[in-house]
């Protein structure tokens, strides 16, 4: 069978929150399974490869957010590989830049984004700074907590064709309006890092199971249960609930 491949896409710009680590618990889990996977990391100039399975953005400032986009536009081969089937796993300024447009700078400047996910980011009355908990909900309807960092001065408002990931309970979220992220498709953004996928590897999996098109074997880790069971005490003791 042909290795999972998974894109890191343009990290250099947007890399400052260690979204990277998201590529490598990808990567990690499926070794874990057995499953061969790959991991491409596409810097600036690179040609995006349309071979891929699961595609990773992440945060970043304004100024990388702009080069991104006219880079990915110009390539055009991540437009390709969502058409094809890929998942696009997007975080902060990385979610910002897939939606239809999005702020920068004092003077509020828009910026056309890739238009993959139908959501638009503006700047929100005050930045989101602190922890995250959400519930974000399985396909089979189960629910699972997502705990993470948010750190974003853009509020970003769904629209129609956009479902929320997740159900805020502590911090901001998109805008403050209770949720947190937005699913179209095969194309999945939302706010916190951590990196995101290291705090919550239910969610990591459902990535893979969407790129794969298969359920996968639970992987059990009660260390990393009591480790998650810990952290999401404590941002219930401390964090601040809207
Ligand atoms: N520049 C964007 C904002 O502040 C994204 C920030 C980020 O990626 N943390 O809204």
């Amino acid at each position: 069978m042909k290795p999972v491949e998974i894109v890191l896409v343009y990290q250099s710009l947007l890399g400052i929150y260690g979204d990277r680590g998201n590529a490598m618990v990808l990567r990690q889990r499926l070794a874990w399974r057995g499953i061969d996977a790959t991991l491409t990391v596409v810097d600036p100039g690179d040609d995006v490869p349309s071979t891929g399975s699961v595609y990773l953005l992440g945060g970043g400032e304004d100024a990388a957010q702009i080069s991104a986009v006219k880079a990915l536009k110009a390539d055009g081969h991540l437009f390709r590989a969502i058409d094809a089937g890929a998942v696009l796993f997007a975080v902060c300024a990385g979610y910002q830049i897939v939606g239809e447009t999005f702020t920068v700078g004092e003077n509020d400047e828009v910026i056309e984004g890739l238009g993959l996910l139908d959501v638009t980011t503006r700047r929100g009355p005050e930045r989101a700074v602190g922890e995250v908990l959400s519930a974000w909900t399985r396909p089979d309807g189960t629910e699972s907590l997502v705990t993470g960092f948010e750190n974003h001065g853009g509020f970003t408002y769904l629209g129609v064709n956009a479902e929320p990931l997740a159900r805020v309970e502590i911090g901001v979220g998109n805008c403050g309006d209770g949720t947190d992220g937005a699913v179209q498709g095969n194309v999945l953004g939302i706010y916190p890092h951590g990196p995101i996928l290291a705090r919550n590897p239910e969610l990591a999996d459902h990535l893979l199971e969407r790129a794969l098109g298969h359920e996968l074997d639970p992987l059990p880790n009660p260390e990393q249960d009591e480790l998650r069971r810990q952290r999401i005490a404590a941002v219930r003791r401390t964090g601040l609930r809207r």
